[in-house]
Formats: C-alpha cells, structure tokens, sequence
C-alpha cells in the first residue's frame, strides 16, 4: 500500500491551514487527528480519527501549488 496524504488545503478553515501530512496510512490518521485537535479544536475521539481516515488520499495526488477547497462534508 502505498502513502496516503491529509492536506489541510482541501478544506476551509479559519486559520488558512496550508499543512500537508504523508505517510503511510496510520502515521498519517495518528498526525492528522492530533494537528485537527491542536490546531483546529476538535476533540480527539474515535469518530475523528475515522473521519480523518476517511479523508486520506493518495500520495501521488499532491500538488505543491495548492487546491481549490472542497465543502466540509457532514
Ligand atoms: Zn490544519
């Protein structure tokens, strides 16, 4: 399997997070979930880290140049 990416990019947020994490695919959910807590306030709890899971995309999908950014879903 190969690494998996989370980019703060994608999604709106109030502090214009430009964070970008790769890696395999449970480094990335354990990075993501802990950065979506201390920086964007959520609360650590098993339904984050699967809707940080489900948020993962390939590696190869990153783009240096940034992205257009996406609804947050639910
Ligand atoms: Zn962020």
């Amino acid at each position: 399997m190969g690494r998996m990416m989370a980019d703060c990019r994608r999604w709106p947020s109030d502090i214009n997070c430009s964070l970008t994490i790769i890696g395999e695919e449970d480094e990335v959910v354990e990075a993501a979930s802990q950065h979506a807590v201390s920086a964007h306030g959520h609360e650590d709890t098993p339904e984050l880290r699967e809707q940080t899971r489900g948020f993962l995309e390939p590696a190869e999908q990153y783009r240096p140049e940034g992205r257009e950014k996406e609804p947050m879903p639910g």
